[in-house]
Order: C-alpha cells, then sequence, then structure tokens
C-alpha cells in the first residue's frame, strides 16, 4: 500500500477511498499496475463482484449484506423513528448529518457504543420537546454536551454560547441551594452584576471559558464572604474596615475574588461607605524555565515522533508564540496560509511565518482529526473536541499536557520573554493577550540578561 504512517495505515482499513479503477468508494485492497489503489470487485474481476442488498451496487458488504452507507441509513432511521414509522419532520437536518457522514464505518461504529447516541434515541420519541432548556434539564452533562454538539450542527438548535450558559447554569443551581437571607443578596449580584456583564462580552464574542471560571470564582468567593460574616456573626450594615482586613488577610487566595462583591454592595450602600480591599501586590510571573530547558522540550515537540500530534502541535506553539491554551483550542484551519515557500498562522489579525516542520504537524494534525460528524458552514478546529462543533476543553488539554512532560505555564512566559527582547511592549500585550502593563513590566525585565533576572530570582528565594 506504499509508505504511510501508523494512524494512516489503521484509518485505511475502515475509510472507503475513491478506487483508481471503478471510481467507487470502497476500502482499497490492492494496487495496480499503474500505482493507483483498488477495491476487491477490480483487484478479483474474474470473480463475480458482491452487491448491496438494498442499492445493487458491487460493495464490501456488512452483516445483512448492505453496504456500509445503506446499512448506515437503515440504523439510522431505526434510531430516530418511532416503531420503525420513518424519521419524524423536525428530526431529518439530524438524519442528514448522521447518513451524509464522508466515513459511513466511523458512524456506525459510534451508533453501536456511543451513549449519546441512546440519548438520541430517548430524546427522539419528542422531537418538539427539543430545545436547550430541556437538554440543560438532563443529568450526565458530557453526554448531554455531546447530544447538543450535534443538534447545533445538523441546525436543530440554534447555536448558543456554551461558556455563558455554563455560567447561567451553574449560577441558577448555586442559588437554589444558598439559605433566603444569602441568596436575596448574591441573587442580585450574580444576575445584575456578574452575569449581564458576562452577557455584553459575550455579545462581543469575548466570553471565553476562563471567564467563566472567573466569574463563577467571583460568585463563590461572595457567599464564602457572607458565610463568613455569619460565622462571626456579622452583617453587611455592621461591617467595618477592621472587620474586612481580617477577612483579606485571612483569606489570601480568596482576597481578590470577594473585590467585586464588596464594590458592589458598597455601591449600594448595602454597607458603611468608604470599605475597600485593595487588591493583591501585583506578582512578577514567578514561573519560568531556564532557556536550556525550553529549547530541548521544543526541539521535543518539533521531532519526537512517540508524542501525539496534538501535544505536539500545542507544545511548539506555546513555546514558539507564547500563546494560551485557551488561544490555542480556538484556532482553526481557516487562519492558516499558505503561499508557496511559507505556511502563515494568523494571531490577533497579525500572520505569524510557521516553522516548515510544525507547518508539516499542523497539516498532518488537520487530517488526523476530522470531526465525525460536521455541519456546513462550521469552523473546522485545529484541537476539535469531543463534542461536535466544539474545541477541546482547555483545562483537559492542560492536563494532557502536563502528563506528556510539556507544562504550558512557565513555557508561556518564556516564550513572551525570549520575544519582549525583539518586540515593544504595545506589540506584545497585543499578540500575547497580556495587560499591557504586564507587557511592560516584562518588558524592563527582559531588558536584563537571563542569567541576570534567574540569579536574582534564586538570590531572593534563598
Ligand atoms: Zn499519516
Ligand atoms: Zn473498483
Ligand atoms: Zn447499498
Amino acid at each position: 500500500m506504499g509508505p504511510v504512517c501508523g494512524p494512516c495505515y489503521r484509518a485505511a482499513l475502515s475509510t472507503p477511498t475513491q478506487c483508481a479503477s471503478c471510481g467507487r468508494q470502497r476500502v482499497l485492497v490492492g494496487r495496480a499496475a499503474g500505482g493507483g489503489l483498488l477495491c476487491r470487485t477490480c483487484v478479483f474481476p474474474g470473480e463475480p463482484p458482491e452487491r448491496c442488498g438494498a442499492c445493487g451496487e458491487p460493495a464490501d458488504l456488512l452483516p445483512g449484506r448492505r453496504c456500509p452507507r445503506c446499512t448506515l441509513a437503515a440504523r439510522v432511521t431505526d434510531l430516530l423513528s418511532v416503531d420503525g414509522a420513518g424519521v419524524p419532520e423536525p428530526l431529518q437536518p439530524l438524519a442528514a448529518v448522521l447518513t451524509g457522514a464522508d466515513n459511513p464505518y466511523r458512524v456506525l461504529e459510534w451508533m453501536r457504543r456511543s451513549p449519546a447516541a441512546r440519548l438520541l434515541r430517548h430524546l427522539a420519541l419528542q422531537p418538539d420537546a427539543l430545545d436547550h432548556q430541556a437538554l440543560d434539564a438532563l443529568p450526565h452533562r458530557a453526554v448531554t454536551a455531546y447530544v447538543r454538539g450535534l443538534l447545533v450542527t445538523a441546525g436543530i438548535l440554534p447555536p448558543r454560547d456554551e461558556n455563558l450558559a455554563l455560567l447561567t447554569n451553574w449560577a441558577a443551581r448555586t442559588m437554589t441551594a444558598l439559605p433566603p437571607q444569602h441568596a436575596a443578596l448574591i441573587r442580585p449580584f450574580a444576575e445584575w452584576h456578574i452575569i449581564r456583564d458576562a452577557r455584553r462580552r459575550s455579545a462581543r464574542g469575548r466570553y471565553t471559558y476562563v471567564a467563566h471560571k472567573g466569574d463563577c470564582g467571583n460568585i463563590r468567593a461572595a457567599i464564602d464572604f457572607l458565610n463568613w460574616l455569619d460565622s462571626h456573626r456579622l452583617s453587611l450594615a455592621a461591617l467595618e474596615q477592621r472587620h474586612l482586613d481580617t477577612w483579606a488577610t485571612g483569606r489570601p487566595s480568596l482576597r481578590a475574588r470577594s473585590i467585586p462583591f464588596i464594590r458592589w454592595a458598597t455601591a449600594r450602600r448595602l454597607t458603611a461607605t468608604g470599605l475597600l480591599i485593595e487588591h493583591p501586590p501585583a506578582q512578577l510571573p514567578g514561573h519560568f524555565q531556564v532557556e536550556a530547558v525550553h529549547h530541548e522540550e521544543l526541539r521535543r515537540c518539533l521531532n519526537d515522533t512517540v508524542l501525539p500530534l496534538d501535544v505536539r502541535v500545542t507544545g511548539a506553539l506555546v513555546r514558539l508564540y507564547a500563546l494560551p491554551l485557551t488561544r490555542i483550542v480556538e484556532l482553526t484551519a481557516d487562519q492558516l496560509h499558505r503561499n508557496e515557500d511559507h505556511t502563515y498562522l494568523t494571531i490577533n489579525r497579525h500572520p505569524v511565518l510557521l516553522p516548515p516542520k510544525l507547518a508539516h504537524l499542523i497539516d498532518d494534525q488537520l487530517r488526523h482529526s476530522t470531526p465525525r460528524h460536521s455541519g456546513p458552514h462550521e469552523h473546522r478546529y485545529l484541537l476539535p473536541g469531543h463534542i461536535p462543533g466544539r474545541p477541546r476543553n482547555p483545562a483537559g488539554l492542560a492536563d494532557t499536557m502536563r502528563r506528556h512532560g510539556l507544562p504550558a505555564r512557565a513555557a508561556r512566559n518564556t516564550a513572551v520573554m525570549e520575544a519582549l527582547v525583539d518586540l515593544p511592549p504595545m506589540v506584545i500585550s497585543d499578540l500575547f493577550g497580556i495587560q499591557p502593563k504586564t507587557a511592560e513590566r516584562w518588558a524592563t525585565l527582559a531588558a536584563g540578561s537571563w542569567a541576570d533576572f534567574l540569579a536574582v530570582r534564586e538570590g531572593n528565594q534563598g
């Protein structure tokens, strides 16, 4: 079959491809004298071909003596119809997405194994009751998210901002668990302050997974603060600056998170005026790598074929361009541009040149990560997630990177430092999505040599 890599070879055995002789989409099992790949029928022209019992075409028959595509059509009809009466009207676009897949083998396999397919079967009993709220009410969030992605891909449900939905659903669940006197404060804070601001950012397309985590953290810190008041027999009205100082010193990790609630409460005169918690003093980034380690890891990403492709691509993007994982998961195929000699990746409207090795890895990654189901107009993610139409979860990706010994944060800080030597802080802050102030502070650090910087840090730690 010629030189192909391991994943390509295994995929070929269940990937129909166009036969060089008859032109049918078949599993190709032989090679013609001229070099093209051939299907079974064309390799053994003397034998009568096996034909599909439904469409009559020569085919690689599955149990039931039908071709893969006719088998898939029958299974999808079974899955989505009540008593085999045919797919109900509202679900027909979904049937089209499932049966229209490039590779029927993959969808058949998915229907056999996936709990999402079983959930679809259940939901198909009441197709008119399908909407986002109905899905939000279901348990098994991962499976439900998969089905939601499929229904959005099919155009049966409208797309929505899933990060915003994570926040609003989490807030609603959290609110019902609060005692009434806390809910009376937390509910307006969450709905009219945090969630309203999140909606504004979402409308501009800027509400990220990390932003949703931060907003949940702000609400949780507010709840924690009210519990602390209760345990000290205090109330917002009786709160004094010295109480607040005690709280802030005792809870360093919650200190910054509790600021939005205390500001909000103070602005609404629920507390005495003039109370404040200072933001903790800005920290210089504490996690850096020694240059040699940084370069060794970059070399691994570009050359180590034992590492999974997605890990190599992610690791290289972090180390070369200081991209955070939250940005890497949002990268799509249409951000790549090629001319005769070079491949460019557009980051924040700036096209950056990719080293040929990385460009090759990215091509391979796109080839090996075709989504199982895809709609006509959706973004093709560089790192497609498990859920149709969604990118990978950055938290899960961070775990994967750590497991392979390529943690992202220190590497990213180091990559920013290296770039700072050549680029002005404003460009850095735009390119890497960090605050201009942070970029300036780092630029000051980078102006000295690495050795000086590391020496100062080690001295401080000793
Ligand atoms: Zn390959
Ligand atoms: Zn053929
Ligand atoms: Zn057929």
